[in-house]
C-alpha cells in the first residue's frame, strides 16, 4: 500500500493506492516475511506530511511502513530461521523483505500473535513508560486518561490501578465507550468527552483534583487536566489526536500558568526512547494477560485493501482497544 497523495486535514482513501509487485529475493543476512497482521497507528498522519518531526515522513509513491507481524518464509540469516514469528518495521505490505537485524523473534507460546502489535508491542509500553517514568505515579494517586477505550489508554487504565491508583478516570467519545470503561477497563469513573465540558465532567469525577493526567488528546482535554492538576501533579504529553487532522494551528490551553501555582510537571515522551523497558513490561504484561487481570480488545479489519480504512478509523474513534489489520496471509 503505497502513499497516493498528502493529505490537506482528514486524509482520505484517494490518499492510499495498492500495488502489487513481485517479492524480491533475499539477499544474504535477510529474511522473507509472510505478514500475517499489521497495525495502524496515529502517529502515521504525521508521517503523510511533508514536514520535519522525529521520523522521516512517508516518500510519495512509496509503499508506507509501520508495525507488523509474521512468519519468516524465507531466511539467508542463521539467527532468524524459516518458521519464528516475527514483528518488524514492514507493515503495510503481506510480504516485507528485510535485514534480520531490524526483525523481533517472539514466543507465540506466551501470547497470541496480535498481543504482540498491542499490548505486548508499543502501545502496552507507551502506557507502562508514561505511568512509571515520564508521569510516574505514586500510591494513592487520582489518575486521569485520555483515549481511555483505545490502545494506549486501554492498558494504561488498568495499569495505573496496578501501581496504587485509588481513583482513575478516563475520557472517551460516546455512550458505547464510556460503558466499556467501566464494565471492562476496570475504570472508576468514565467522561464523554462529546456530551458537554470535559472541565466540569473532570471536577466533577475529582473534587479534589487530580495527581496525574495521560494526555493523548491535547486542547480541551489538556486544558482540562491542568486545571484539575493538584500541587506537584504529573502529565505526560504522549499525543495530541484532537489536532492530527488540523489544518491551522489549534488552540492551546491557556491556563498553563496554573502549572507554576501547582509546581507540577508536563513531561513529553517518545515510546522509542524507552525500548530498554520492553523485557520488564513483556515479563509483566504476558503474565496479566494469562491470568486475565489485564483485559484488552481489538478492533479487526480484514485484508490490506482495507489497511486505508482502518486507518482513518483510528484517527476517528472507530476502534476500540487496538486496531490491527488481519492479512490474507493470514490462513
Ligand atoms: P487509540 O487510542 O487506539 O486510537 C485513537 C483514539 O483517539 C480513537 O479511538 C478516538 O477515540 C480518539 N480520538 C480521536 N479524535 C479525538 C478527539 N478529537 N478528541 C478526543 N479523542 C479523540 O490510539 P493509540 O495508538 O492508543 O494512541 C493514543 C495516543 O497516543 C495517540 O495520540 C498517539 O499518537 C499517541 N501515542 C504516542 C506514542 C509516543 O511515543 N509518544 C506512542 C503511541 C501512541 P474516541 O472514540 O474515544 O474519540
Amino acid at each position: 500500500m503505497r502513499l497516493a497523495a498528502r493529505p490537506v486535514g482528514q486524509p482520505t482513501p484517494a490518499d492510499f493506492e495498492l500495488a502489487t509487485v513481485d517479492v524480491p529475493e533475499p539477499a544474504d543476512g535477510q529474511i522473507v516475511v509472510r505478514n500475517t497482521w499489521m497495525s495502524v497507528d496515529p502517529y502515521m498522519r504525521g508521517r503523510m506530511d511533508d514536514a520535519p518531526s522525529y521520523i522521516p515522513p512517508f516518500a510519495l509513491g512509496a509503499a508506507l511502513e509501520g508495525s507488523a507481524l509474521g512468519e519468516v518464509v524465507a531466511s539467508r540469516a542463521a539467527s532468524v530461521p524459516v518458521g519464528a514469528t516475527v514483528t518488524h518495521f514492514l507493515g503495510w505490505r503481506e510480504y516485507a523483505v528485510l535485514d534480520a537485524a531490524g526483525a523481533t523473534v517472539v514466543d507465540p507460546a506466551l501470547a497470541p500473535p496480535e498481543a504482540w502489535l498491542g499490548p505486548l508491542g508499543t502501545t502496552g509500553l507507551t502506557a507502562y513508560a508514561a505511568l512509571t517514568r515520564t508521569a510516574p505515579m505514586r500510591e494513592g494517586d487520582v489518575v486521569f486518561i485520555s483515549a481511555a477505550a483505545g490502545a494506549v489508554g486501554s492498558v494504561a487504565g488498568q495499569l495505573a490501578r496496578k501501581l496504587g491508583a485509588s481513583v482513575v478516570i478516563g475520557s472517551a467519545g460516546g455512550p458505547a465507550k464510556t460503558k466499556k470503561l467501566l464494565d471492562t477497563f476496570g475504570y472508576d469513573a468514565a467522561l464523554d468527552y462529546r456530551q458537554g465540558s470535559l472541565g466540569e465532567q473532570l471536577a466533577q469525577a475529582a473534587p479534589d483534583g487530580i495527581d496525574v493526567y495521560l494526555d493523548s488528546v491535547g486542547g480541551d482535554h489538556l486544558q482540562a487536566a491542568v486545571g484539575a492538576l493538584r500541587t506537584g501533579g504529573r502529565i505526560a504529553l504522549v499525543g495530541a489526536i484532537s489536532g492530527y487532522n488540523a489544518t491551522t494551528p489549534a488552540p492551546g490551553p491557556d491556563n498553563l500558568y496554573q502549572l507554576a501555582i501547582k509546581e507540577a510537571g508536563v513531561r513529553g515522551m517518545l515510546v522509542t526512547s524507552h525500548l530498554d523497558l520492553f523485557p520488564e513490561w513483556i515479563g509483566k504484561a504476558a503474565a496479566w494477560l494469562a491470568d486475565g487481570s489485564l483485559r484488552t480488545e481489538q478492533t479487526v479489519v480484514d485484508g490490506i485493501e482495507q489497511a486505508p480504512s482502518a486507518f482513518l478509523g483510528v484517527l476517528n474513534g472507530a476502534n476500540t482497544g487496538k486496531m490491527l489489520v488481519r492479512l490474507e496471509t493470514n490462513r
